[in-house]
């Protein structure tokens, strides 16, 4: 590992193999992996669905420029139409892409209506939306921004929840709020459904686009297949991505008409973005996630595990502080720094990460078996007699 730059500072251990919702060492040391690459595994490690899918795609065609039609694409942009608020689908390979390819649409669209001075962009301070150099000032965190300037400008931030910052840092050229419907690496703080609806009404009054981020939220992990869906609100764009590939790189926009009007060709553009192999695999992922059934179940087994977490609070009030979360989303805030938690949880064979604020995130696979949600609660339960 001696020449990877060292901007991560990774866990002493690798994994061969994975199925399901295991990894296993290259000794066979078996681990419940409840990371799935940072919800990006939606549907655990070699589906045999997705196995298939790429085997089958890989025989016939990887590749082709954007120059060119890609029916693959034009099928999935349908089916995420036909399920959601949107109306068309700008296909990129990762979150950050998504995020930043939702901010120029948002600003396009105002340019080409005659207002080019309407492109700030509102954010969370603190919140994450990537990590390309426009992305990390979106998030309005030191940490992600230092040494990284000259700061890319055109982002305001208000406090998560402290709706007068909000009101007060809007202004006539404010062209979107970028939120996350509940925000990940933030610490997995959920923004009500009534503040959801709030912003929807400031957005509609001011002439703002409002752009909510679904790239850890989204496909089914909040046990609805957007975050945002049980508020009722319809967002203007929607930057989506881990989930939707189920391990393969995928990201996109969603958006409505208003929005897209902007992006006339040429204004935007990915070699790799939606490619066939990519294409189609995101049709599989999406396909069985957005199954009623499907939907219904994570619902179910995840009103369980919370249930069981929340059962463990209440059995160790001095060490955990909250349980935080929507379906498979979930944070476990501790009192104290969670380092330790974490690495013991991994000795017991738990996968884990964690997120700010003391936070344990705890993100099993969407078809995780109640059988690994109980082992998981014994590990938990184990760990948290040794920390109390
Ligand atoms: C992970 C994440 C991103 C960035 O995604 P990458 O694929 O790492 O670029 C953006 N927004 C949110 C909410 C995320 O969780």
């Amino acid at each position: 590992m001696g020449n990877l730059v060292k901007n991560y500072n990774r866990k002493k251990i690798s994994f061969m193999k994975g199925k399901g919702s295991y990894l296993y060492t290259s000794k066979g040391i078996k681990y419940l992996d409840f990371v799935q690459g940072i919800a990006v595994n939606s549907l655990g490690h070699a589906h045999p669905r997705l196995i298939k899918t790429i085997n089958n795609q890989s025989k016939k065609l990887w590749h082709v420029s954007n120059a060119f039609q890609i029916p693959e694409g034009e099928k999935l942009a349908k089916k995420l139409c036909k399920k959601t608020f949107a109306s068309y689908v700008l296909f990129q390979n990762s979150g950050t892409e998504a995020t930043e390819a939702a901010i120029k649409v948002a600003r396009r669209y105002f340019y080409s209506i005659g207002k080019p001075k309407k492109n700030r962009i509102l954010c969370i301070k603190n919140s994450f939306h990537g990590r390309t150099l426009a992305a990390i000032y979106a998030s309005g965190s030191k940490k992600m921004t230092e040494g990284f300037g000259p700061k890319v400008t055109g982002f305001d931030h208000f406090k998560f929840g402290d709706h007068n910052s909000l009101k007060k840092k809007i202004n006539k050229n404010t062209a979107a709020i970028m939120v996350e419907p509940i925000m990940g690496e933030g610490g997995i703080k959920v923004i009500p459904d009534w503040c959801l609806r709030g912003l929807r009404n400031l957005c509609n009054k001011k002439n703002i686009l409002l752009i909510l981020d679904e790239v850890q939220c989204g496909i089914g992990r909040s046990g609805d297949f957007f975050a945002f869906e049980k508020s009722r609100v319809k967002p203007d764009i929607v930057p989506i991505a881990k989930g939707i590939g189920g391990g393969f790189p995928i990201g996109a926009v969603l958006m409505n008409k208003r929005a897209a009007s902007g992006m006339t060709a040429g204004t935007h553009g990915s070699t790799f973005g939606g490619n066939p192999l990519a294409m189609q695999i995101g049709n599989e992922v999406l396909d069985i996630i957005s199954n009623k059934k499907f939907l219904k179940s994570v619902k179910k087994n995840s009103e369980y595990f919370h249930k069981q977490l929340r059962d463990l609070k209440n059995k160790f009030p001095g060490l955990i502080k909250e349980v935080r979360g929507r379906g498979f989303l979930i944070g476990l805030q501790l009192y104290k720094d969670q380092t330790v938690f974490i690495n013991d949880l991994m000795k017991n064979k738990l996968l884990t990460i964690r997120a700010a604020e003391n936070v344990v995130r705890i993100l099993p696979p969407l078809n995780v078996k109640i059988s690994e949600l109980n082992q998981a609660i014994k590990i938990l339960n184990k760990v948290c007699l040794k920390h109390k």
